[in-house]
């Protein structure tokens, strides 16, 4: 029962994305895949939501007013409350020094924007994956 119910939770996520039209294009897109969508539009208010409603994995756009999402995620990753929470980077910047900034922030994944959906979604649920353990598709 419990086996059954666990397969069909869904899952939260926390897209953090200071531009209007973009956050509402992928939140849309998400939620039409099944998602759980909650917003930010700054690094302020990301933490402060990921501390409440413990998302099952954020977003993080890097160029944000304020508290940026490199420091965003190094905030998340050093309180043993959210450190487990997986972080996947969204950044229009592709270069080589950007994806390596972002994973030693703490970041779990690395997306470019535009986004690809396939290849966000795949990272999504590899992360998730992860997330749930070994056994979580036994
Ligand atoms: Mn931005």
């Amino acid at each position: 029962m419990n086996d059954v119910s666990d397969a069909f939770m869904i899952s939260k996520i926390l897209l953090v994305e200071d531009n209007e039209s973009n956050r509402d294009m992928l939140s849309r897109r998400l939620v039409r895949r099944g998602f759980e969508v909650v917003t930010a539009a700054d690094g302020e208010s990301a933490i402060r939501i990921i501390r409440e409603a413990k998302p099952d994995l954020v977003l993080m756009d890097m160029s944000l007013p304020g508290i940026n999402g490199w420091d965003a995620t190094r905030i998340i990753k050093s309180s043993s409350e959210t450190s487990a929470i997986p972080v996947v980077a969204l950044t229009a910047h592709a270069m080589t020094s950007d994806r390596e900034e972002a994973f030693a922030a703490g970041c779990n994944g690395f997306e470019t924007k535009p986004i690809e959906m396939d290849k966000l979604l795949a990272t999504i649920d590899g992360l998730l994956a992860r997330k749930r353990g070994p056994n979580a598709d036994a």
